[in-house]
């Protein structure tokens, strides 16, 4: 770990990056790509030793109140977290000076700071975006060794949503291969299903690998799944977007079971509803008479409701159509989409 001072903390799109680099160790993490000029290991954490102050004075100075972020280059919640705590200080700016937020981990320790996430959320809104991969404990704990299993993530989605947090899950990576199944996708959406998750994002069924992430997968294929890098270079070679063989498949499946299940899985929407600010009138996280909590059933309202079934076909279209069309693929491009959308 090793502090650097910097000159301003928010993106343009009100984004933060805390801290750099992650010690998480996912075998397919994107951050870890050259083109981001880390000059430092990925794993020793560079923490923004002024991020905090930094942040009150931009916080005090803008006109008109927004949603906040955080959650890429790293998971907001890396070890260095409990110690240095500037998630939880930048949730305390947010909470006091009336700001939204959302993050985006694959830390069961979110729970940490679910006393401020409520205090948000009981203002504006604040959503909890959580990455999961494979429904499978023991493959989980290859090739994301660092995290929360994700039947720990999947628990504290749970929770969350029982605290009134909306939360919003990210399928991906998919590995060729690996985790491309059926059964996979089925696991992860009955988790999703249980935990009443708000929506659903999902690209298509495929990771990206290009020079810096590329390497680092190919040991770590070399060490868990001996022959695969060999298949992955022979059937794939250098591309970019690699797609599962079963994406078409495995994308009809995702789309039905979030349907049938009242999952929003239109992500244009899902951005749209993480970007907007909102203040709330009424206080109350309770659910209605069907169990449905405020902000859970608020996304579905303003994204699935009154739209027509040519509507959402051509929202389901035009995701399909984004996996090959618009250089937005699943890839484990956690890091990538988030700086997308901030
Ligand atoms: S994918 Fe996210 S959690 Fe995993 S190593 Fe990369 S930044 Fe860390």
């Amino acid at each position: 770990m090793h502090f650097v001072r910097v000159k301003s903390i928010l993106s343009a799109g009100n984004g933060m990056n805390l801290y750099r680099g992650c010690s998480h160790g996912c075998i397919y993490c994107d951050s870890r790509s050259s083109c981001y000029r880390m000059d430092h290991d990925f794993e020793d954490i560079e923490v923004k030793e002024n991020a905090i102050v930094l942040l009150e004075n931009e916080l005090r100075k803008k006109r008109s109140k927004c949603m906040l972020g955080t959650g890429s280059m790293t998971d907001p919640y890396i070890p260095a977290e409990e110690e240095i705590r500037s998630v939880r200080k930048a949730l305390e700016l947010a909470d006091r000076y009336g700001f939204g937020f959302t993050l985006i981990t694959k830390s069961a320790s979110v729970l940490r700071d679910l006393d401020l996430l409520r205090s948000i959320n009981e203002k504006t809104k604040c959503v909890v975006q959580m990455t999961l991969t494979t429904y499978d404990e023991d493959l989980c704990r290859k090739i994301e060794p660092g995290v929360s299993t994700t039947k720990e993530r999947a628990d504290a989605l749970r929770q969350l949503h029982e605290a009134g947090i909306p939360t919003v899950v990210w399928l991906c990576p998919i590995l060729p291969f690996i985790n491309d199944t059926e059964e996979n996708i089925r696991g992860i959406l009955d988790y999703c299903i249980e935990a009443k998750v708000c929506g659903v994002i999902c690209f298509g069924m495929g990771l990206t690998l290009r020079g810096g992430n590329r390497e680092y997968f190919y040991r770590q294929l070399d060490r868990h799944f001996p022959g695969m890098k060999e298949k992955y270079i022979q059937r794939f070679g250098s591309r970019y977007q690699i797609a599962s063989p079963e994406n078409e498949k495995l994308m009809k499946l995702f789309h039905q079971i979030c349907e049938e299940n009242g999952i929003v899985h239109d992500n244009d929407r899902i951005f749209e509803y993480l970007r907007t600010f909102e203040r709330k009138t009424q206080t109350t996280g309770n659910p209605d008479e069907n169990g449905e909590k405020p902000d859970r059933k608020r996304l579905i309202q303003t994204t699935l409701s009154g739209r027509s079934a040519s509507e959402r076909a051509w929202c389901r279209y035009t995701d399909k159509k984004s996996v090959f069309g618009k250089n937005k693929f699943t890839g484990g491009l956690v890091d990538i989409f988030f700086l997308d959308l901030w």
